[in-house]
Order: structure tokens, then sequence, then C-alpha cells
């Protein structure tokens, strides 16, 4: 599953399924960065959502250059394309699919890292990524970037919203490490959250 680590009103930081981490960790990572309301096309969104959703992209790329000693001299590559759940092989399988009806707006923050291995992500080449089908066995190695790793992300982001992006308290929500894996769990209507979903479903 997705794992939603930070929440403001620009929308939530969100870890990639661990299938599907198109970054390996070692090589930069990968972050995705949801706007704060679901919609097809970014035009969707409100003048003020779309504004607070570009303050929190920015700031989550920002924090991942500061505090991810693996991008020193490298760069964020911001990859907002959706291709496939467009799929005729996706769910529902079998249907040419329309974007309007299937595509749901997610930015991919993927770090650049000079010294990546992986010959997807050469650094100084556009990223090659692989058919639809093939993709779960092409992520297969990669992994999440670690609970620490977040953590920091996350506390920069925080910080990055309050004193470059004139956020305030009530915009951000709380959060906290989750104690069972330690991946920070924003807090949800009804308070704080000690162990993250992911964990409580047992994923
Ligand atoms: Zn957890």
């Amino acid at each position: 599953m997705r794992l939603k680590l930070f929440t403001c009103v620009g929308g939530h930081i969100v870890l990639p399924d661990r299938r599907l981490v198109l970054v390996s960790r070692e090589d930069g990572g990968n972050l995705c960065v949801d706007p704060p309301r679901a919609v097809w096309e970014r035009s969707e969104l409100t003048p003020a959502e779309l504004t607070s959703w570009s303050f929190l992209v920015a700031a989550t790329g920002r924090a991942m250059l500061d505090v991810l000693p693996q991008l020193d001299g490298g760069c964020i590559n911001y990859w907002e394309a959706g291709n496939w759940a467009l799929n005729d092989d996706a769910e529902p399988k079998g249907t040419k699919k329309a974007a309007r009806e299937h595509r749901i707006v997610h930015m991919h923050l993927l770090g650049r890292s000079r010294a990546a291995a992986s010959p997807s992500w050469k650094w100084g080449e556009a990223p090659v990524f692989p058919r639809f089908g093939e993709r779960h066995a092409w992520a297969a190695t990669h992994e999440r970037l670690s609970p620490e790793e977040c953590r920091r992300i996350v506390a920069r982001t925080e910080a990055l919203s309050r004193e470059h992006y004139g956020m305030s308290a009530g915009d951000i929500l709380p959060w906290l490490a989750c104690r069972s894996c330690g991946y920070p769990t924003p807090a949800s209507g009804d308070g704080p959250r000690e162990v993250c979903e992911e964990c409580r479903r047992g994923a």
C-alpha cells in the first residue's frame, strides 16, 4: 500500500507501495506528493489548492536535497504522468480507459544521484521506465526510503512550509513516528496516531 507520511493544507507526502518504488533509496529515493483533493487533472484544483500543493511539492523536494546524503550534488525530477492507471491491463482490466474517469494526479519526486547504480537512473540521462506489464519485476530490487530518512524529510518539509511558504501551525497536521515501524504518521481527524495505517493493517 501507499503510506501517508505528512499532511498539510497543500496535500500529502506519500511513500510509494513497497512493490512499486520507482527509484531505490540509495540511488536517490522516491516519494509522491498528492494534492489536497483527488482530481484527474491539476487544472481541476482551485487556485488556492494549486498554490498550496505547489508549495508542498517544492518544500518536499528541497527537503530531500537538504537531508539525503545520496543527493549531494544531485537533483530532483518532478514527474506527474499517471499513465499506468490508464493501461488496458490496469483495473478494471480489458477496458480502454478515459483519463477523466481513471487518472488521479500524484506528483512523483524522483531523487537523482550522481552515483546511481541502476541503468534506468544513470546520471545525466533521462529516466528509463519499463512497460506496464514489467513494472513490478523492474522495481523488485528497489527499496523505499528508510523510516529515519523519511522522518528527516518530513521534519525539514514542515520547517520549510512554515518558514519559507508561510504556513501556520493550523495548516499542518501534527505527526509522530509510528511506534512499530518508525515511519512518520500524521494525525487523523480524531487525534494523533501512534501506529501507521500500514502497521495497523499488518501490510
Ligand atoms: Zn508503522
